[in-house]
C-alpha cells in the first residue's frame, strides 16, 4: 500500500520516466495502463470495488484511488468487526488487482473478476483464523456470509511429546507437586533417571497441608537433594510448573513464603551441573503420578521421617 499510495508501482507510465518503453496498453482494456486506470477506472478494478461497496453499502464510484480509499475509511472508525472490515478490504482488493494485472502481464495468465472477489473473501477468512475478530452479533459479517467461516474453530497446533533421555554422561531429574485443594494435602514426587532412560531413584513424598507453590517448590528441592546423595553433578531437571521455574531462574520474584524454600534451591543447585527446564505436563506423568499418590494416601515422608527412596 505504501509503494501504491506514492505512486511507486512500476506502471507503464512511470516506466517511460525512467526510458523504458514498454506497451502501454491496459491488459483488460484497449485503454492505456497508469496507476489510476489499473486500480480505479478499468472496467476489472470497478467489478471489483462495486461487489464489495454493493456488500457493505459503501459509497462508490469516487474518480482517484486516494478518493477511493478515504471513501472506505471515513466508515472504518471504531474497533467493531464491520470497521476492522472496512478497513482491511480495500488493502485486500488493491493487493489482488495488482496480482491480477501482473499475472495477465508476466505470464499471460486472465483471472476472471469473480475469482479475485473470492481470492479477497480467502483473505480475510486467512486474517479472521489468525485473528478471531469477535464478530459473533454483527449483521454485516452475517450478510457476507463470512460468519460461518470466521467463527471456525482456531487450527490447532500439534507437537509430540514424549520423554526423552538425557545426553550422554547427565541424569535427568523429573520432579512435580501435587496440592489437593491448594492449599490442602500435599505431595511431591520425582524420579532421576540415566542416559539410558534407566531409573536410578525414585520418591513420593507427603508434605502435609501446603500450597501449589509450596508443593512444587519442596518436591523440587527433595529431589535435587537426592541427585546430590546419589553423586550426580550433571542433572538436567524437568518440570511443568513454568512459574516455580521463572521464580528460581529469578525471572520473576519469588512470593516471601517461598523465601527460604528458593534459597535453598539455589544453594543446592550451586553443587552441581544443574540445567532447569520447563516439561509439558505429558512428559512429566511418571513425577506427576508419584506426587498425587502422596498427597491421597498421606504415605511417603512426612516432615519428620527420612525420605523414601525407591528404584535402582
Ligand atoms: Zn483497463
Amino acid at each position: 500500500m505504501w509503494r501504491l499510495l506514492n505512486g511507486w508501482l512500476p506502471f507503464q507510465d512511470k516506466l517511460q520516466q525512467f526510458g523504458l518503453h514498454l506497451p502501454s496498453k491496459c491488459s483488460f482494456c484497449p485503454s492505456s495502463e497508469t496507476l489510476q486506470h489499473s486500480f480505479v477506472h478499468c472496467w476489472m478494478a470497478r467489478y471489483v470495488w462495486s461487489y464489495f461497496q454493493c456488500m457493505l453499502g459503501v459509497r462508490g464510484a469516487a474518480d482517484t484511488l486516494i478518493k477511493t480509499l478515504q471513501g472506505w475509511w471515513i466508515l472504518a472508525s471504531g474497533k467493531s468487526p464491520t470497521a476492522v472490515l472496512v478497513y482491511l478490504l480495500p488493502v485486500l482488493i488493491c493487493w489482488e488487482l495488482w496480482k491480477a494485472r501482473n499475472q495477465v502481464v508476466y505470464e499471460n495468465v486472465f483471472l476472471r473478476p469473480p475469482y479475485i472477489c473470492r481470492q479477497i473473501v480467502w483473505h480475510l477468512n486467512a486474517i479472521g483464523a489468525a485473528h478471531p475478530f469477535a464478530c459473533a452479533n454483527d449483521d454485516t459479517w452475517r450478510r457476507l456470509g463470512l460468519l460461518p467461516i470466521f467463527k471456525m474453530p482456531k487450527l490447532l497446533k500439534c507437537i509430540p511429546l514424549v520423554w526423552s533421555s538425557p545426553q550422554y554422561l547427565y541424569s535427568k531429574l523429573n520432579v512435580d507437586g501435587s496440592s489437593l485443594g491448594n492449599p490442602g494435602h500435599s505431595g511431591g514426587g520425582g524420579l532421576v533417571r540415566d542416559y539410558h532412560g534407566q531409573v536410578i531413584a525414585a520418591f513420593s513424598a507427603y508434605y502435609g497441608f501446603c500450597t501449589n507453590m509450596e508443593v512444587e517448590s519442596r518436591a523440587l528441592l527433595e529431589g535435587l537433594l537426592l541427585c546430590v546423595s546419589l553423586g550426580l553433578v550433571k542433572v538436567i531437571v524437568h518440570m511443568d510448573s513454568e512459574q516455580l521455574l521463572k521464580i528460581v531462574q529469578r525471572t520473576i520474584s519469588a512470593p516471601w513464603k517461598l523465601d527460604s524454600l528458593v534459597r535453598q534451591i539455589h544453594e543446592v543447585l550451586s553443587r552441581g551441573e544443574f540445567v532447569l527446564e520447563h516439561s509439558y505436563r505429558e512428559t512429566n506423568a511418571v513425577a506427576d503420578e508419584l506426587a498425587k499418590q502422596a498427597s491421597t494416601t498421606h504415605i511417603g515422608r512426612g516432615p519428620t521421617k527420612p525420605p523414601l527412596y525407591q528404584g535402582e
